[in-house]
């Protein structure tokens, strides 16, 4: 055995110096871009512009849900701003249903930019309604705005090959329904071959190009060629796919549209919320969404529109630079990398410059830091939430929490590669890391190699960047340095500002998993630890220490600090609700933490359910005795039936009787009901995982009732008495609970629907 290689302890320093600067950098090129002034040149978009639009479509900051008077306002301006535009502005007026059996009607705004050419277009598009609890600046005001200000930049350039459809739809809260109307009944439609979305869910951070049509080479090829500050990576796009989240373009992509979405998801305190207003709608946040759509509808607007329809891995580097490839190359260029890495390490043995024991320590050393970090993560996140850290997925100051858990790693890391590195040294480190990184990257690719760049990548690094120092002994401790720190700077660089953005979009939930991906980026970490065996080495004590240290306090700052604030408050929602049968009443109290705040516990006796108030609910809630209000409740009036092919035929008609919004009738479990029909629009079969959001139950509603009520059609097998709840539903509470709306402290805000009334009826059909 030759004297043992280190690239030496007066490298470790330096290593991790650059490294902090590589997460700086990262968390930096987060930030959108500043806001460009009014006076910008007329083809430029200026936030500064698209604000002022902003303010005068929402700055009264009143919520406009879909069939709203309100809404008609909002509707009503945006009208205006394309009119004073030059544009001819029409209303589309539809029916619309989705598959949760969610209607409304639905009125969306449509404009158009001719284009040279007659046929094939492009779509531009952002929604205006709001949900019932909040004003929408950001979701979807902002993206709204930022559509105007690009309409009006489009003005002023020459006409693009395609003509630019413009549209402000509608009901996108209430299930989509808007964009569904304008692809199934805008004559307009056919002609769309893709789209560019705008979207938010949060208040500030950078406009992300998350997702796009499935000719993905394409999009993401025009999109690194034209988008000013590219944010995106294929990671998003295939996490994003995994979740249950929808916006416009999930209609647009389904009709077969091509094209990209873009949102920014910083604040989601804010999201849905009454916090959603005009003052939180970041600028910058505006100023990126333009930078991107703008450029990126002209590039569609002026390609030939039929793609051909292939993946690509792609990924942006500090907002400037997007690098894109086949992802078919990927899983072949992760197997020519790990066996040119096991080629270098048997070379290593043959050379007895690295023992088999040592080898087998390093393979081990990676594990450890696994199973290490991930048990560690584990008891972490247990003991942090029964003492009350994170009673929410978004509590109000989560950076201790974040620092615990990517300083947990950290110490992790440090501390089991010190505890190897005498026993396997530098190279045993080193091959032990890049074997299982290797392995990982050809597995990954293999699954989807969207995500298996960031394996990859550094793989390739470690494995081209080794191989003259690996088949060579290098005098100068240069060399191993090389080998080592520049694939671990490539992890840094690919990974940190994903994992940023990682706690952005998954909250508290995926903290533990954090821990995991920090512990693997930094494991590369562990064989430049190998250098700190020399005599008085200073950070063999500093390192490890100062990421303990850190951990430490991080989670008293995480203990100390409320969970809740004015400014990120939790989730409250109040209900009134009267049976229409029994004439009881009840306030009922929602709240995402599963405990009531304390100033609501003592307006009224609260009494604590966990699960469902109403059969379909698996919330838990807390109930009290309310005032019986003399308020007409709902009705679900037989007009007609009949009996054929063993089953009876329904037509019925569903009213609020007291002009609510919204009215609905939930059948039970197994009611065998089919063949629904709601103001004639058919009803598609429902999925097992659509039932399973409201416990089996299945329910139809209208979100925008007329008057005179909607016609219901469907058949039930005969036989069997079916039991259904009819309801309708307003916003607010009834002046009697203004005692209860009062006491609700700032740190907790009404979400979503917000506070509701809902009179209900239960009514047995007998088929
Ligand atoms: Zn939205």
């Amino acid at each position: 055995m030759q004297p043992e290689e280190t690239p030496g302890a007066r490298r470790v320093l330096p290593t991790v110096a650059i490294l902090a600067v590589i997460f700086f950098l990262s968390a930096a090129g987060l930030r959108p871009p500043a806001p460009l002034p009014a006076s910008a040149g007329a083809t430029e978009f200026s936030a500064d512009r698209a604000r002022e639009v902003l303010r005068r479509l929402v700055g009264d900051g009143i919520p406009h849900p879909t069939g709203s008077a309100a809404n008609g306002v909002v509707r009503g301006r945006v009208i205006d701003e394309l009119t004073k535009l030059g544009y001819q502005p029409e209303v589309q007026s539809g029916f619309s249903c989705d598959d949760f059996g969610t209607c409304a009607t639905v009125k969306n705004v449509l404009a158009r930019l001719d284009g040279v050419e007659a046929g094939a277009s492009v779509l531009l598009a952002a929604h205006y309604d709001s949900v019932p609890a909040g004003p929408g600046a950001s979701d979807d005001g902002a993206g709204v705005a930022a559509v105007i200000e690009i309409a009006r930049a489009l003005k002023s350039m020459p006409a693009p090959r395609h003509s630019i459809i413009i549209l402000i739809d509608d009901g996108e809260e209430a299930g989509l329904l808007g964009a569904h109307a304008f692809v199934t009944q805008s004559p307009w439609a056919k002609d769309v071959r893709a789209a560019v979305n705008l979207e938010a869910r949060g208040t500030s951070g950078p406009s992300m190009m998350f997702e796009t049509g499935s000719a993905n080479y394409w999009a993401i090829k025009l999109y690194s060629e034209h988008a000013a500050r590219p944010a995106t990576s294929s990671i998003f796009y295939q996490v994003y796919k995994q979740l249950p989240n929808d916006t416009d373009f999930t209609v647009f992509k389904a009709s077969g549209y091509q094209g990209v979405n873009f949102a920014y998801i910083g604040d989601v305190n804010h999201y849905h919320t009454p916090l959603d207003n005009f003052e939180n709608a970041d600028p910058r946040s505006l100023q990126h969404h333009g930078e991107n759509a703008l450029p990126m509808i002209l590039a569609l607007a002026n390609s030939d529109l039929s793609p051909p329809v292939k993946e690509a891995v792609f990924f942006n580097l500090f907002e400037r630079l997007v690098i894109f490839w086949p992802a078919g190359w990927s899983f072949p260029i992760a197997i020519v990398a790990l066996v040119l890495l096991l080629f270098q390490v048997g070379w290593l043995i043959a050379k007895h410059r690295l023992l088999p024991s040592a080898l087998l320590w390093g393979v081990v050393n990676w594990l450890a830091i696994f199973v290490t970090t991930g048990v560690l993560a584990l008891i972490f996140q247990k003991i942090l939430h029964v003492a009350g850290v994170m009673p929410t997925n978004w509590v109000a100051h989560p950076l201790p929490l974040q620092i615990t858990f990517w300083c947990l790693a950290i110490s992790v890391v440090t501390v089991v590669s010190l505890a190897f590195e005498s026993r396997s040294g530098f190279w045993g480190l080193w091959a032990g890391v890049w074997i299982w990184w290797a392995l990982f990257s050809v597995v990954v690719c293999w699954l989807t190699g969207g995500i298996g760049y960031v394996l990859l990548v550094p793989s390739c690094i470690a494995v081209v960047v080794g191989l003259p120092f690996t088949l060579r002994r290098s005098e100068p401790r240069n060399g191993v340095w090389l080998a080592a720190a520049l694939p671990l700077f490539a992890a840094g660089i690919l990974g940190f500002d994903h994992v940023i953005l990682l706690y952005d979009g998954l909250g508290i939930r995926i903290l533990a998993g954090i821990a995991l991906l920090i512990a693997l980026l930094l494991s590369p970490l562990a064989p430049l630890l190998a250098s700190l065996r020399e005599p008085k080495a200073f950070m063999r004590f500093a390192l490890p220490g100062a990421a303990i240290a850190a951990t430490v306090l991080a989670v008293f700052a995480a203990v100390v600090a409320p969970a809740y604030s004015a400014k990120a408050p939790e989730h409250v929602n109040l209900q009134y609700r009267q049976d229409g049968d029994s004439g009881k009443s009840q306030w009922v109290v929602y709240t995402d933490s599963g405990r009531l705040p304390e100033p609501i516990r003592v307006a009224t006796n609260f009494r604590r359910i966990d699960k469902g108030s109403f059969p379909w609910d698996t919330l838990p809630a807390f109930l009290a005795d309310a005032p019986h209000l003399e308020i007409a409740a709902p009705t679900f009036t037989i007009l007609e039936s009949s009996e054929s092919g063993g089953k009876r035929q329904y037509r019925a008609l569903l009213r609020s009787e007291r002009g609510a919004p919204e009215a609905a009738v939930f059948f039970p479990p197994d009611s065998g009901i089919d063949q629904i029909r709601i103001q004639d629009e058919p009803i598609p079969h429902k999925t097992a995982r659509v039932l399973r959001y409201f416990n089996g139950w299945d329910l139809y509603r209208c979100m925008t009732m007329p008057a005179k009520g909607i016609e219901i059609q469907f058949e039930l097998p005969l036989g069997k008495p079916v039991e259904v709840y009819v309801l309708d539903l307003s916003y607010g509470l009834p002046l009697e609970g203004m005692f209860v709306l009062k006491s609700r402290p700032l740190t907790a805000t009404a979400y979503q629907q917000g506070d509701v009334t809902i009179l209900t009826r239960q009514l047995q059909l007998n088929p």
